[in-house]
């Protein structure tokens, strides 16, 4: 039986089968997975799905899978937290977390949309693969190349965090720092995908990339027991992620595993890189580029390439957009760490932060049911605490002087 899904152009629904492209040749839009749901449906149900393994793989059906493909890394399936502490800053008893912070094997949700290109890298016979990135890509395409003994070279703006750099040469992947900002990355290995037989992730395989996001959407789903939320606060890069939550809930509707529901995707973005969220706050659809400048270096595309679907999702959604500053997203890490446990990196401070303004302004009200997407670690992204704590000096390894030094704090705290 030849694989339920093909590639589709976004406007003029032109079919293209599966290959290592991502624009309609007829007109230069967007290519996405169409998948035959008939076919799909009655393959498998609710219960069969409890009895998999707690991984990503568990939907496999929904995923553009080839027929023959590794599915064995258990990437995916992060805990669903219910926020009690986080919520009672919002006045909210129903707010939940998604935590990708923890997402196996690299820390951010960037791990799922590499696990699903990567099987079709295999099946399209590419060596190398590539991708253009903002850190957390690089991370995922190297760890997970090197799990399954393929090349990773991988191209990121020179400006990137340390630990974001060591945490892809570690795993013996290339990399190729380009002096300049993602946009000016990305279209240089548009231009090197043309000419090089090199599987990029998330140039010519972005399709099937896109569609690793959606398993955001089914765990989401099934962790509250097969319901669907009233809200999702999602951080935008490229604008993918948010619009592929909003596909994989209409896909459970569609096949009748969740019961039918309006869910609002509200968008969050940096105040320093925010084309999308400018463009729905404008009531419009098309996206200005803008130049990034903010600590939120994951999220800083400028010319996002899913803009246009993502601001319309949120609209069409009833949803909206916001934005946090810098000094916002700093205070928002140190929120969440401080009522959650949580230590997510500056695009869960983006997200947090946002979520903060949305409940402030009354789109989002206290009594529905909130998930807020947190997709990074913050181990990543340290030193956008840098200065913030201070350091104290040691104390002699004797109990007389931390009796002292207890004193001593003691007189300053009651100050
Ligand atoms: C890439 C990324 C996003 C956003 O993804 P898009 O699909 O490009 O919008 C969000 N959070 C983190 C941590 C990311 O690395
Ligand atoms: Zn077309």
């Amino acid at each position: 039986m030849p694989v339920p899904y093909q590639l589709q152009c976004r406007e003029c629904r032109a079919l293209w089968g599966n290959q290592p492209v991502s624009f309609c040749q007829n007109c230069f839009a967007p290519l996405e997975v169409t998948y035959d749901l008939a076919q799909i449906r009655g393959q498998f149900n609710k219960d069969e799905i409890a009895r998999r393994g707690t991984t990503l793989w568990r939907y496999k059906e929904l995923l553009p899978l080839p027929e023959v493909c590794d599915a064995s890394l258990p990437v995916g399936f992060t805990p669903l937290v219910k926020a009690a502490g986080l919520g009672d800053y919002f006045r909210s008893k129903s707010l939940y977390l998604k935590n990708d912070a923890v997402c196996f094997p690299s820390l951010s949700f960037k791990d799922r949309v590499v696990a699903v290109a990567l099987t079709q890298a295999r099946n399209f016979g590419f060596e190398i693969v590539s991708c253009s990135s903002t850190g957390n890509l690089a991370n995922a395409v190297a760890a997970q190349a090197a799990r399954l003994g393929l090349k990773a070279c991988v191209f990121i703006p020179a400006d990137l965090e340390p630990a974001k750099i060591v945490n892809t040469q570690v795993y013996g992947a290339k990399i190729i720092r380009i002096a300049g900002n993602y946009d000016q990355v990305n279209r240089l290995c548009s231009q090197i995908a043309d000419k090089h037989r090199w599987g990029f992730v998330n140039v010519n395989l972005r399709p099937y990339y896109a569609e690793g996001s959606k398993t955001v959407g089914y765990e989401i789903a099934e962790q509250l027991g097969w319901r669907l939320p009233d809200n999702v606060v999602v951080p935008m890069a490229g604008g993918s992620l948010i619009t592929k939550i909003y596909k994989a809930f209409n896909e459970l509707m569609e096949l009748g595993l969740v019961e039918r529901k309006n869910v609002k995707l509200f968008g969050a973005q940096a105040t320093g890189c925010s084309p999308i969220s400018a463009a729905v706050k404008a009531g419009r659809t098309e996206i200005d580029p803008q130049k990034p400048n903010t600590i939120a270096r994951s999220l800083a595309i400028g010319n996002p390439a899913d803009g246009y679907y993502a601001a319309s999702t949120i609209t069409g959604s009833g949803g909206w957009a916001e934005d946090s500053s810098d000094p916002e997203i700093v205070d928002a890490i140190m929120l969440l760490a401080e009522t959650e446990g949580i230590f997510t990196e500056t695009a869960g401070g983006v997200t947090v932060g946002a979520a903060r303004k949305l409940y402030g302004q009354g789109r989002i009200r206290p009594e529905e049911t909130t998930v807020l997407c947190i997709t990074g670690n913050g181990l990543k992204t340290t030193d956008a605490l840098a200065g913030r704590f201070e350091e104290s000096e040691p104390i002699a390894p004797k109990l007389a002087f931390f009796e002292e030094y207890l004193e001593r704090e003691l007189v300053k705290e009651a100050k």
